[in-house]
């Protein structure tokens, strides 16, 4: 969001709004943890999900916090995290890239090889975010994101909970119908830490070399891997629930992804029963959601 759009403090609207999805988010994400225990919420120390870490950490939620750290993130990034330790007197698991991996990287494409092919690109992308996500995931049983249904393009198709195929697990996105201005609203409201390159026109933060602010007008997913076609952009962290990668839309937006597979292809159980109140858990199929905590 550029700055200048951000919403009003005093709007009564925005505020009985925010704070009826903020109290539907927190009973969400306590019922996760209860139910799919461990649980693990992946915080790419975004707008969304600085949202979701004031709730869970000041909620005293059961859900882990991790951030990956690619070894190239901005420094405002690294000043977030400190900002936020700071702020809620916790610390962030953090997981890094396998050095051996980073090291071969940079042999065979040197320290920009990203910018030069597309592959080059993704090979990057699987070694800074994509193994260290796989890691940071083992053993658990249910995972977090900060997605939100209004940054991609084929909106309200996003699930709040969904499979993640890729991996085994159960995602749930509790921000699914959070609009932005909600979002800023509740972070501004609440005096949550949060990026500072957000007020220099960065609606989308990656890392360094691979994001730039954005021009009033331009799309938001504008600055993340400018120098690529729209139709590559993705770094894998996020897949369909067919197992395919999801378009960059939504990815480039603010680091997120959109969850849904095209009408009838590739449907998992999980999806399947969503609309029958039913998810699935380890491979069991329990009834879950007839609790009023799922949008
Ligand atoms: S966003 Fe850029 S620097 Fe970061 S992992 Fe991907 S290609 Fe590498």
């Amino acid at each position: 969001m550029i700055r200048e759009s951000l919403p009003d403090l005093a709007n009564p609207e925005l505020d009985e709004a925010v704070a009826r999805k903020a109290a539907r988010a927190a009973t969400l994400l306590r019922n996760i943890a209860r139910d799919y225990a461990p649980v693990v919420f992946a915080n790419s120390l975004g707008a969304e999900d600085m949202v979701l870490t004031d709730l869970i950490w000041r909620g005293e939620i059961d859900i882990a916090i991790f951030s990956l750290d690619t070894g190239r993130l901005p420094v405002e990034t690294y000043e977030l995290i400190h900002r936020a330790e700071k702020h809620y007197g916790r610390k962030l698991d953090v997981f890094f890239p396998r050095h051996e991996a980073v090291e071969a990287y940079s042999r065979t494409h040197g320290s920009h090889g990203f910018y030069d092919s597309v592959e080059a690109r993704k090979a990057c992308c699987h070694t800074r975010k994509v193994e260290p996500l796989s890691r940071a995931l083992t053993g658990r049983g249910a995972w977090v994101t900060g997605l939100r249904a209004a940054q991609s393009a084929t909106r309200n198709k996003l699930k709040v909970i969904s499979q993640d195929t890729a991996n085994n697990l159960v995602k749930a996105s509790p921000l699914t119908d959070w609009s932005e201005a909600e979002v800023w609203y509740y972070l501004r409201t609440n005096r949550v830490p949060y990026n500072a390159l957000h007020d220099r026109n960065y609606p989308s933060i990656g890392c360094a070399p691979c994001t730039r602010a954005i021009q009033p007008g331009e799309d938001v997913r504008a600055g993340r891997w400018w120098w690529e076609n729209a139709d590559t952009k993705e770094c894998g962290l996020h897949r369909r629930p067919d197992g395919a990668l999801v378009r960059a839309s939504a990815e480039a937006m603010a680091g997120k992804a959109e969850l849904e597979a095209p009408p009838g292809a590739g449907r998992s159980r999980i999806e399947e029963t969503q609309d029958s109140g039913l998810h699935l858990v380890h491979g069991r199929l329990e009834r879950v959601a007839q609790r009023g905590d799922r949008s």
